[in-house]
């Protein structure tokens, strides 16, 4: 019998569809078969899983790195490296990373690659963020590239002293006539409405408030649904096909439902953090996210569209902030307002939150969570079935999971630049990655990291699904 490099054995195999107990080979950073563990060709080194989960690698849809209030590109190196290490650790294998800047983005595009392939841990593409004007003329270039999905803030924070440019449905409407003519592509939202966001913080502001709470009432499902249907509508319109990002509401799910039921091909993701958190924990400034945080009601119909399906895509939104900005000087209850929103350090609790508080609680099944963090949003952004799946041909990005270890998230839980903070820390998890295999190589081996940045490579991209 010919022998591979890894073989892991006595596994339960989780795809989308099945659950499959037996082993996987690994050869030549490949998943080259799945059988019952004794039929596997030999390995030269073995891995016995113990009964336990194998999952693939997760994909995290939504990444930012080097954000430009740090420097950019400056901070890019830095944030490849620190968070990517943080993701690794946390069983994510692959990101998607938002490319945000006000110059033009093609002349720099190889620069963005080599970037990530000089310091990244795990595998990665860029998405482009259409954030001003010019960048619509860099469409057509960066489809050329390989680059299948364009971000846009559509309307939220035209008020904010933030670069860039406001974002009406005009502008949408010349995007989305662009992407119409490349069936490859997908537009992706961010909803939330800078009108009725700046009367409501006003308000709050006027209040004297400065909670978690308040921020959560500056910008109330409303905020989100009306740009969700103005996104609808403007997909159905023009042709395209759209994605709207961290879906956090009630009326954001359902607004997304009513379109999908009319054949509209708008899709939604949200984020673990919205799965987890919401307003009313006492995390202070920890807790800033846009859209907020809301409440269990809301986290409740999140759940369950993530089960039926209006919800195909789970992600993090990760941000690295320093504890001293996100609190601004003023601790973990400083002023809200003044607080820069997003969370961190996402890449690393997605996967042992996702176990706690999904599987565990019952919310949901391992294949479908398998589905909704890995395997459909490799799909959507044409890297399946390379990615996001355990199938022969596919990559050997593996994830073994410790199902019932227990752990307290707490300052020396994370591997990222910034351990100090999260909208976790204090939680009691339950399932955690015992092994992290990327490319075929063991990654992580009991919490112990035994690759070098740079690991991870700039990957191609075919058709959205
Ligand atoms: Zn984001």
């Amino acid at each position: 019998m010919t022998t591979v490099d890894l073989t892991i054995t006595d596994a339960k195999i989780v795809t989308e569809a099945e659950i499959i107990e037996g082993g996987v080979a690994c050869d030549d950073g490949r998943i080259v078969a799945i059988e019952a563990s004794e039929e596997l060709p030999e390995g030269e080194r073995v891995i016995d899983a113990a009964g336990e989960y194998v999952l693939p690698g997760f994909v995290d849809p939504h990444v930012h790195l080097g954000r430009r209030d740090l420097g950019f590109p400056e901070q890019l190196p830095i944030d490849f490296e620190t968070e990517t290490r943080g993701a690794l650790h946390g069983g994510v294998t692959t990101i998607m990373n938002f490319i945000e800047h006000g110059d033009p983005y093609l002349p720099h595009w190889d620069r963005f690659i080599e970037i990530g392939e000089d310091r990244s841990y795990v595998d990665f593409v860029h998405h482009a963020v259409i954030s001003h004007e010019h960048h619509i003329g860099e469409i057509k270039g960066l489809i050329d590239r390989g680059v299948i999905s364009f971000k846009m803030f559509f309307n939220m924070y035209k008020y904010h002293d933030i670069d860039i440019e406001p974002c009406e449905v005009d502008r949408v409407l010349r995007v989305l006539e662009i992407l119409s003519n490349a069936p490859e592509t997908i537009a992706m939202f961010h909803c939330e409405n800078a009108e009725i966001q700046r009367l409501m913080e006003q308000r709050m502001r006027d209040a004297g408030r400065s909670d978690l709470v308040a921020w959560r009432e500056a910008s109330p499902p409303i905020a989100e649904a009306i740009q969700v249907d103005q996104v609808g509508r403007l997909t159905k319109f023009s042709g395209a096909r759209s994605y709207a990002v961290h879906i956090s509401s009630t009326e954001g799910v359902d607004t997304l439902a009513r379109y999908q039921a009319a054949g509209v091909p708008l899709v939604g993701e949200t984020l673990v953090t919205f799965l987890v958190n919401t307003a009313d924990e006492d995390i202070g400034v920890w807790g800033k996210v846009s859209p907020p945080l809301r409440d269990e009601q809301h986290q409740q119909r999140l759940w369950e569209a993530v089960r039926s399906g209006v919800i195909e895509h789970v992600g993090t939104d990760h941000i690295a902030t320093s504890k001293e900005v996100r609190e601004g000087g003023e601790g973990k209850y400083g002023n809200m307002w003044d607080a820069p929103p997003g969370i961190q350090p996402g890449l690393e609790f997605f996967l042992p939150m996702m176990l706690t508080e999904g599987y565990h609680e019952g919310r949901i099944t391992m294949s479908r969570l398998v589905e909704v963090c890995a395997t459909n949003n490799a799909k959507r952004f044409g890297l399946y079935p390379r990615k996001g799946v355990i199938a022969e041909g596919s990559d050997a990005d593996l994830v073994i999971v410790d199902t019932d270890a227990t752990m307290t998230i707490d300052d020396d839980f994370f591997h990222t630049r910034e351990p100090r903070w999260s909208s976790v820390h204090g939680r009691e998890i339950k399932g955690l990655p015992s092994h992290v295999i990327l490319g075929g190589e063991i990654a992580i081996h009991h919490g112990e990291r035994l690759v070098e940045p740079g690991i991870g490579k700039y990957l191609t991209r075919g058709q959205a699904k």
